[in-house]
């Protein structure tokens, strides 16, 4: 059997672009305080061959020179790239192929899975991977004819080949357990999200979302619009496992793209929980129950990551987004009464935008009062129907949604409200949230309760005033 490298590729100095995060970009802060999510992508891929290991010289700080010069031998490497960086990682591609002649270079990755051509237009690149990653790797390791493998797109002579779209991943629970291979491979102590316990793990408990957001970029690319899950069971024996086997961990985080969306299995987990003494967070939509928000508060649950994403109905439906104000309201209310935190998403720049919506989603926020929240650009990733929209309309002014230091900027305009418009008013959003005395007791109260709170908090002063007192960083 054939050995892989399975890596996020070195960064661009000075930029932070996040390859393993939902956002394939810095979304606020830059430097030594960026938020670095656990590339759960590469680590399943490693997990499901043998001979593979993965490798993230993005958060190893490792830069294109070291790679390059010091990278072991394998036979195959596969990028998980990014749209922002492509460019960078096709170069680093190049100079990783002089140096191992003889091993394949692969691709894989949202954005390689919608335009392959477009990044096998690098001599040094072989082959792309559309899609999830296990099945293909593990063919290309087992020494498989490329032409047999499904959802492989590869050159032959001057020729590029596109394979039929392998079927998703049905039998997730034939994966090993994620956290296994991450504290196998990674260094899990660099890890860290604002919003989350330090240190955390994380892990999926399924693939896909049901929903039809027109923005978001893995269901699109990735996972599909079915939630695909691994037997609960064996998610809650992984979550115990990590408990005792990794004492120093205090939350996991379950990053499916909406955990919550099969409600009875997310009962399923809390009784499997209940008095485990396991803290727990996950990705949940904004239509949940008071009855079950308080089971999962009494089965360890402490932060969700909910997209409240705009203040305007209307905007709403037009993002398809599926629920409303009026729900996110009776939610907060209902989280609050729980005890629950909520990490609350909003987004600015979505189809419909205007000065007025753009104050009317900073006053959501602001009367939503989440414990944290996260202001971001909508971007316009290769394969969404927002991109789709965007390029149909002929509002987008370039591919790219990054600024040079990888900070997330509006490159397109509307009739009514320019991009620089949205970037500026992102940037004092975050402002006005985060400096208003109100947030700023209410964090501090929960520091002095809670030592981990006052962590949390010493690192997201960092992390946000780094932010707010820099230059404007969507300006550039
Ligand atoms: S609910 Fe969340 S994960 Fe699902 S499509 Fe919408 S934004 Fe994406």
């Amino acid at each position: 059997m054939k050995s892989a490298l399975v890596l996020v590729p070195p960064n661009i100095p000075s930029m932070d672009s996040v390859a393993g995060g939902r956002f394939q970009a810095t979304y606020n802060a830059g430097g030594s305080e960026a938020s670095h999510w656990i590339p759960l992508w590469i680590c399943y891929a490693a997990g499901a061959v043998p001979t593979a290991r993965a490798m993230d010289c993005n958060v190893l700080g490792i830069s294109r020179e070291e790679f390059v010069r010091t990278i072991p031998h394998y036979h195959i490497y596969v990028f998980y790239a990014n749209q922002e960086t492509i460019a960078y990682d096709q170069e680093t591609a190049a100079q990783l192929h002089e140096a191992h002649k003889d091993s394949l270079i692969v691709f894989a990755g949202p954005y390689a899975t919608v335009v392959p051509e477009k990044v096998l237009a690098s001599p040094a690149v072989h082959a792309v991977i559309r899609g999830e990653l296990e099945e293909p790797l593990r063919d290309l390791c087992s020494n498989v004819a490329m032409s047999e493998i499904k959802g492989l797109t590869w050159k032959a002579g001057d020729s590029i080949i596109s394979n039929p779209d392998g079927p998703k991943l049905e039998d997730l629970d034939s994966l090993p357990w994620v956290s296994s291979i991450i504290r196998r491979d990674l260094p899990l102590l660099r890890y860290r999200i604002p919003y989350l316990n330090y240190p955390y793990i994380s892990l999926f408990s399924g693939r896909g979302c049901p929903s039809q957001c027109t923005y978001c970029l893995w269901p699109q690319t990735m996972t599909g619009h079915r939630y695909r899950t691994r037997n609960i069971f064996d998610v809650a024996e992984e979550m115990i496992w990590i408990h005792k086997a990794l004492p120093h961990i205090r939350e996991i985080q379950i990053e499916d793209d909406t955990f919550t969306c099969d409600k009875a299995r997310v009962l399923q987990l809390c009784d499997a929980l209940q008095g485990k003494g396991i803290v727990w967070s996950c990705c949940a939509r904004h239509d949940l129950s008071a009855d079950l928000l308080m089971r999962m508060k009494e089965a360890g649950a402490r932060n969700l990551v909910v997209g409240f994403e705009s203040g305007n109905d209307e905007i709403l439906k037009r993002i398809k987004k599926g629920v409303n104000i009026a729900q996110a309201k009776r939610f907060m209310n209902d989280c609050r009464r729980v005890g629950l935190r909520v990490h609350g998403c909003f987004v600015f720049g979505l189809p419909g935008e205007t000065k007025q919506t753009l104050q009317e989603t900073l006053d959501y926020a602001l009367e939503l009062k989440p414990h944290t929240v996260q202001f971001t650009i909508a971007s316009a990733y290769e394969g969404t129907a927002f991109n789709s929209y965007l390029r149909d309309q002929g509002f987008l002014r370039e591919d790219t949604g990054v600024t040079d230091s990888g900070h997330l900027s509006a490159k397109y305009d509307y009739p009514d409200l320019r991009g620089d418009e949205i970037n500026i008013f992102t940037h004092e959003a975050w402002k006005a949230f985060y400096l208003r005395p109100s947030t700023i007791l209410r964090q501090v109260l929960g520091a002095a309760e809670n030592l981990n709170d006052a962590r949390r908090l010493w690192h997201g002063v960092k992390y946000v005033g780094q932010y707010l007192w820099m230059n404007d960083p969507h300006m550039k």
